[in-house]
């Protein structure tokens, strides 16, 4: 499987024993279905161990859109994440495959925790 942004080889990442994903050895862009995504939005500390790339790299290939998917080579469309609006995804019509430039995972993530803690606040609060 090739990188859709750089072209280089992508292997396969595991973490703990149900999430798979693929992560490019070049710019450490990550695939993975969308129903993986949910499961990594979940999973404590899971950016840390998939998300290795540069996020300067990231950042800079996020301008590269209409990539072909790595999965089944359809046409991504770029999408605004759900909760986060300034992290744009590339998501695939055809087959639910989401590529993630590198430190999107991570921004997924961070946000996401400070929101519990936000939460968690508010309950004290209370
Ligand atoms: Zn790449
Ligand atoms: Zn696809």
């Amino acid at each position: 499987m090739d990188c859709p942004k750089c072209h280089s080889d992508m292997e396969t990442v595991d973490f703990g024993t149900d999430i798979s994903v693929k992560r490019c050895t070049g710019c450490g862009g990550l695939y993975c279905k969308g129903e993986t995504l949910h499961q990594i939005r979940d999973e404590w500390l899971a950016d840390t161990v998939l998300d290795t790339g540069s996020a300067a790299v990231g950042a800079k290939h996020n301008e590269i859109r209409d990539i072909p998917c790595p999965g089944c080579a359809s046409t991504m469309e770029t999408v605004e994440d759900e909760d986060q609006t300034h992290i744009i995804l590339d998501i695939c019509p055809a087959c639910d495959g989401v590529f993630l430039d590198a430190g999107e995972l991570t921004d997924i993530k961070n946000v996401t925790l400070m929101d519990h803690v936000r939460r968690l606040l508010t309950m004290l609060g209370r």
